[in-house]
């Protein structure tokens, strides 16, 4: 039979060996500073002159620039399942032909501000205060934040949400952000004073991200109490 006294320090030593490794992976996962890297998509006079355009057409705002005043933050997923392919998405100037659905909209391509990868790589993809078209409605004060992936075979990521609480952080303190909301609740804001969209008829049916995404999202950044998305 073994002694315990000779069976202690054996213990001791690797329950000592343990702590230290939890302390240091609780240590260096706190300690990840998040970076944005700018990897810009075209945004020349072309796309400045379609997005005043689109303002215009869309939500009668006539103006010199295609800025905003960011007042809420829109979360997305691609549907598309690698960086690149989401990217090559909202890279070009006007509309290519695969979205035919929204062409005779405006002829301005899809954007957003933001595009995270599934690793939680966090991409700037234009000005945060030019105004994307990622929004039926509201993209006149919000900025987009679209994230790779999101279909049933890639579900978005733990860095994704991490990445995203991240972001509505450093959002949330840069600008007077009233709103958070995912796409698919942007439809409850129709009547409301935000949204601008002159077509009743223009619509789209969105899921993105996921309500369980938006869930966590919320939770975590609760401290900046958003106000509540309108109710029908
Ligand atoms: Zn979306």
């Amino acid at each position: 039979m073994l002694c315990p006294l000779t069976a202690y320090p054996q213990q001791i030593k690797m329950r000592k060996i343990a702590y230290i490794a939890l302390f240091i992976s609780v240590f260096w996962s706190c300690q990840v500073q998040q970076t944005i890297v700018d990897r810009p998509i075209v945004f020349d006079d072309e796309r400045i002159a379609l997005t005043k355009e689109y303002l215009l057409q869309r939500y009668n705002v006539e103006q010199n620039n295609p800025e905003i005043k960011p007042t809420m933050i829109v979360l997305h997923w691609t549907a598309i399942p690698t960086l690149e392919g989401s990217f090559d998405a909202f890279k070009d100037t006007k509309l290519p032909n695969w979205r035919p659905d929204i062409e005779n909209v405006s002829g301005l391509n899809v954007s957003t501000q933001f595009l995270v990868d599934r690793d939680g790589t966090i991409y700037r993809l234009m000005p945060e205060n030019y105004m994307g078209r990622h929004v039926i409605g509201l993209n006149h004060c919000s900025i987009g934040v679209e994230n790779v992936g999101g279909t049933d075979k890639y579900p978005l990521t733990k860095q994704q949400l991490k990445s995203n609480i991240w972001l509505v952080n450093y959002l949330a303190e840069k600008y007077n952000i009233d709103y958070l909301i995912g796409h698919y609740e942007y439809i409850l804001f129709e009547g409301h004073p935000l949204w601008l969209e002159v077509d009743d008829g223009y619509r789209t049916e969105k899921t993105d991200p996921g309500t369980d995404f938006m869930k966590k999202v919320r939770k975590a950044t609760k401290k900046f109490n958003f106000k509540p998305v309108p109710s029908k």
